[in-house]
């Protein structure tokens, strides 16, 4: 299976993304934890990328690309992959399909999870992060605060910096800017179903596998 999923910050990719990964035991390609195991490893990527990241901007495009060449280009993702958080521009879509075509894939299913922006902006206002798994829970729907204990793991929960309210609406603002224009590109060229991403987490889990025919 081959799979990106796609839409704002907080319509619940990286949920959907851990749940297949697991599921169907195809390694969840997150850009976004990606950068973030930089930043905590504190290596020189991770050092470029966090004031980037703090302020809710995109890494520059030939960075992304190179990182995810590297890793679509590897063993582990020779039987598959669910792409989360790439690509996030037309120049990194266009990189993409490149990449993908010199590899002989032509069967990527995108998804599209649409959901309202005052719903995303309320959602990541509490949501909370493992910090050593990066699994994400809700404050109030999972009665669990800032600072506590992860339920599965014990890990320490976080509240991912660019989560502020202020962060998150820079992030919609660059991502109706820049990324919405690579629907267009997508639905134009390629596989792309469209989904409701205020419907329950089983059910949208439900719908992709069943478009994917997992
Ligand atoms: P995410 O976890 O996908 O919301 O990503 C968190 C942050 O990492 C984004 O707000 C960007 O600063 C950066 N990032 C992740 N993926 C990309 C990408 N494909 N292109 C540029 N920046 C990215």
């Amino acid at each position: 299976m081959r799979l990106i999923l796609f839409g704002p910050p907080g319509v619940g990719k990286g949920t959907q993304a851990r749940l297949l990964s697991a599921e169907l035991g195809i390694p969840h390609i997150s850009t976004g934890d990606m950068l973030r195991t930089a930043v905590t490893e504190g290596t020189e990527l991770g050092r470029k990328a966090k004031a980037i990241m703090d302020e809710g901007r995109l890494v520059p495009d030939d960075v992304m690309i190179g990182i995810v060449r590297e890793v679509l280009t590897s063993p582990r993702t020779a039987r598959g992959f669910i792409l989360d958080g790439f690509p996030r521009t037309l120049q990194q879509a266009h990189a993409l399909d490149a990449l993908l075509r010199s590899l002989r894939i032509d069967n990527t299913v995108i998804v599209i999870l649409e959901v309202d922006e005052e719903v995303i902006v309320r959602r990541l206002r509490s949501r909370l992060m493992c910090s050593t798994t990066g699994k994400i829970y809700n404050a109030e729907a999972d009665s669990l605060t800032t600072g506590g204990n992860c339920p599965d793991c014990g890990g320490t929960l976080v509240q991912r910096e660019d989560d502020r309210e202020e962060t998150v609406r820079k992030r919609l603002a660059v991502y109706h800017k820049t990324t919405e224009p690579v629907i267009e590109y997508y639905r134009a060229n390629g596989r792309v179903i469209t989904l409701d991403g205020t419907a329950p987490i089983e059910s949208v889990n439900r719908t992709i596998k069943s478009v994917v025919g997992a």
